[in-house]
């Protein structure tokens, strides 16, 4: 395993977490020929598990930045027939109420995809040489030894070292609990019901739209899509006032992430709506549970000890709203790594100082950290609209819901977000302070 001194000319950065983040970090800091990577990551085997998971066009940007085509085309990602970032319909009608147009985006390959979440981390893999790669390691404490270097302990009793440890453990994060014990997580109210099958169980079914589609109805929402490889999901879910002992009994608690739910939820929710979705709710065989928890108040800082830093949801957990976990994923990732470029050049890295990482992972923070902030205020101020309604049993009209849909999700500022301009205002600020 990966430990100081094993490479003594090179600054040792240990990433636990082999998610879209953790990969992603992998495959941009190994560019930096001052920097050795070893990931730590819990899971006994890399399997190909998880839904649909979109990358809109920063993500997909910032992959093709680090030369990573084969991970977002076609074969690996789904993009419809039409250059439109998001198609609304009407729950009852299956009319088009809304669109969402890219401002910026003239490149197919930039046009956002919708991909099984296991696809696209085999695809980052083949980037990432296995021997990197420690499997069964669960990380249960970290530490910032005498400001010199991070030591990680695991489940397993082992132990390793390292110059920098990156957080990339996901929701739960385990280096989040190190240094942060205190910060909770909250259960929005929502549970969402995917499933995920052979598209072949789609023919039968007349106007299916070939491009991603959200159906939006008064009190819940219904998403559709092709992925590659001839696979196709739905995901549909209930919302519900996330105090309410009964929802929580049932849909927090009882609906862990990724178990198998029972596949008459889904089907009994949608039994009114239009003919596409009642029948793609009957042909979806099966279903899993994935109940949306997000942070309860954003982090107040996100370096640790000097040495330690978070990315993706172990960062900023945001309850996928605005399906844009996998692109702040990789934005993060990526601002890591021009972060240190930007402070430790590559012939200095391993003596560089402990003023330097802290450059290096404050320019990270100051670039990513503002933006994630942002999305967290617009993530609760929308729950808690949302509860306020569940709470006052408030109907939606639907002149309310046409309305809602005409203004789209106005959510450009993310999909569109440009990780490199940022890191550019990031780093000219640092300079004047
Ligand atoms: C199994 C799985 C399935 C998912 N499926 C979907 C999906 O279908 N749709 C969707 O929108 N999002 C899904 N997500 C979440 C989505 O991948 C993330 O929101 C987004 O990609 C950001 O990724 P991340 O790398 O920050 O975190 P994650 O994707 O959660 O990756 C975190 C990684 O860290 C590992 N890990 C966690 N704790 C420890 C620890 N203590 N020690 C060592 N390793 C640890 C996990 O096993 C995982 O490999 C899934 C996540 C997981 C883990």
């Amino acid at each position: 395993m990966g430990s100081l001194g094993t490479e003594p000319n090179v600054l040792q950065v240990a990433i636990v977490g082999t998610g879209i983040a953790g990969l992603t970090a992998a495959i941009a800091l190994r560019k930096h020929s001052g920097i050795h990577v070893e990931l730590y990551e819990k899971a006994t085997e890399l399997r190909e598990i998880g839904a649909s998971i979109t990358l809109g066009p920063n993500g997909l940007r910032t992959l093709e930045r680090l030369g990573l085509e084969d991970c977002i085309s076609d074969k690996v990602g789904y993009r419809g027939p039409n250059p439109i970032s998001r198609f609304y319909r009407h729950w009852k009608t299956n009319e088009i109420i809304g669109e969402d147009f890219y401002e910026d985006v003239s490149e197919p390959l930039h046009y956002t995809a919708r991909f099984h979440r296991g696809h696209l981390q085999q695809a980052l893999l083949k980037h990432v040489p296995r021997d990197i790669i420690h499997l069964k390691k669960k990380l249960v404490s970290a530490s910032v030894e005498s400001e010199d270097y991070v030591k990680m302990e695991f489940q397993d009793g082992t132990t390793a070292t390292a110059d920098i440890l990156i957080g990339a453990d996901g929701i739960g994060s385990g280096v989040r609990k190190s240094f942060a014990p205190d910060f909770e997580l909250e259960w929005s109210g929502h549970t969402a019901f995917r499933g995920i099958f052979d598209a072949a169980l789609i023919e039968p079914i007349e106007g299916v739209p070939l491009d991603s589609t959200h159906w939006w109805g008064p009190d819940t929402n219904f998403f559709a899509t092709r992925l590659a490889q001839n696979l196709f999901t739905v995901q549909g879910g209930i919302y519900a006032d996330p105090q309410d002992p009964v929802a929580i009994a049932k849909f927090r608690d009882g609906g862990q992430w990724d178990k198998e739910a029972d596949i008459q939820l889904l089907r009994e929710k949608y039994v009114d709506w239009n003919p596409v979705v009642k029948a793609l709710s009957e042909v979806t065989p099966n279903v899993r549970y994935y109940p949306n928890f997000f942070c309860g108040s954003s982090l107040p800082t996100w370096i640790f000890g000097g040495r330690v830093t978070l990315i993706g949801d172990a960062a900023h957990a945001h309850g996928g709203a605005f399906a844009t976990g996998g692109s702040l994923a990789i934005d993060d990732a990526y601002a890591l790594y021009l972060a240190l470029m930007e402070a430790l050049p590559a012939s200095t890295a391993k003596k560089s100082s402990s003023k330097s990482i802290q450059r290096a992972l404050k320019l990270y923070e100051d670039t990513r950290r503002p933006h994630a902030v942002k999305l967290l205020k617009v993530v609760h101020a929308n729950n808690e609209m949302k509860t306020r309604k569940i709470i006052t049993a408030t109907q939606e009209t639907d002149e309310e819901l046409r309305a809602r849909a005409k203004r789209g999700s106005n959510t450009t500022w993310l999909h569109e977000y440009d990780v490199v301009k940022a890191f550019e205002d990031a780093r000219v600020a640092s300079l004047k302070a």
